[in-house]
């Protein structure tokens, strides 16, 4: 029988949107869907986690060495659980692509990575070539499937479940090779986590300097959205690396996406394919983005973005 364990992605305050669209992932697999909550001092979360549609149960297990996502202990964690369940699961986010492979080395399995689409409990569909291709991918039945969801390809579950909470005491202990330091935030600041955003408006190299990037926090301030940027950006050092989205940044999937001189190359355009409604805003009436985008405007973002902040005044 398939039984599931999702990993729940938090920041020790509130669970992570990433968990229900994992929770989506598992049911199209099928089977009991346990989720694991690992931490100190996050009952709340547990209960956050418990009110999931389509959970069975949730396991929680606090300890003062699980009290931060360090992938070293929580992947030992993970793997004493392992034992009862025939796929374990995570989002495609840094906390995901940081934590799953570790479990999946432990268990001695390839990790199926980017799970799009199921189509069977041992058959997934996942993107290649930044996106460019789909290939089917068919684990061994006789191991433990671990997997990372691709949370941009699956729709969060709503609440209404009412999933048992098991409170379960830690079999691991604090490894001695890695230990948590601190966690830095680079250009994020209070803002909305990009990967979960509803909203979020990037710029691209086109903004010409770190300064200039004001003006797309200001707007994304009056929005309530998260901030990007295209990789142009980064690398000319405008806004720190973990602002990327792309092929090789983030795949996101927020309600709307705003992008503000962003070409649209192909390794950008992976990045939010999926979002609800595109805007982009170029000078160049023939940048590819406009292919892709539901509403464009032809202009310069430098006079466009102060004049839409100022109509959201
Ligand atoms: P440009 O392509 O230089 O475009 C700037 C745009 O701004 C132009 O369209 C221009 O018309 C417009 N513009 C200029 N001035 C103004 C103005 N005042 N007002 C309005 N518009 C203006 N890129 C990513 O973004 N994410 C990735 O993850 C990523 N991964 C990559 C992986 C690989 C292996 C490779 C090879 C490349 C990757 N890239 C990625 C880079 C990608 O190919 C592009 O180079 C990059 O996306 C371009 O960024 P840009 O659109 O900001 O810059």
């Amino acid at each position: 029988m398939t039984r599931i364990l999702i990993i729940a992605e938090h920041d020790g305050q509130s669970l992570n949107a990433s968990t229900a669209k994992c929770v989506s992932c598992a049911a199209a697999v099928g089977g009991e869907i346990d989720v694991l909550v690992l931490g100190s001092g996050v009952e709340s979360i547990a209960n956050e986690a418990a009110k999931l549609a389509n959970i069975s149960k949730v396991l929680l297990t606090e300890a003062e060495h699980l009290e931060h996502p360090l992938a070293a202990n929580w992947a030992n964690e993970a793997v004493d659980v392992s034992e009862a369940y025939s796929h374990l699961l995570g989002p495609s986010t840094t906390f995901g692509k940081d934590l799953m492979p570790r479990i999946a080395a432990k268990l001695g399995v390839n990790q199926v990575s980017d799970i799009m689409a199921v189509d069977g409990p041992y058959l997934f569909k996942r993107p290649i070539y930044a996106g460019n291709a789909i290939v089917d991918v068919h684990p061994p039945e006789n191991m433990p499937v671990v997997g990372t969801v691709r949370t941009a390809s699956w729709k969060a579950v709503t609440e209404g479940g009412n999933g048992p909470l098991v409170q379960r005491a830690a079999t691991s202990s604090a490894v001695s090779h890695t230990r948590y330091v601190r966690v830095e935030s680079g250009g994020g600041g209070e803002r909305p986590d990009l990967q979960t955003a509803k909203r979020v408006i990037s710029g691209g190299r086109a903004l010409g300097s770190a300064e200039n990037f004001d003006i797309i926090y200001s707007l994304a301030e009056k929005l309530g959205a998260g901030v990007g940027a295209s990789r142009a950006a980064v690398d000319a050092g405008y806004v720190p690396n973990e602002m990327q989205v792309g092929q090789t940044g983030k795949i996101i999937s927020p309600d709307l996406y705003m992008a503000f001189g962003i070409s649209g190359a192909i390794q950008h355009i992976t990045g939010i394919k999926d979002a609800g409604t595109i805007v982009a805003v170029n000078k160049d009436a023939d940048a590819p983005i406009f292919e892709l985008a539901d509403i464009g405007l032809v202009g310069d973002l430098f006079t466009i973005v102060p004049e839409l902040e100022a109509l959201l005044s």
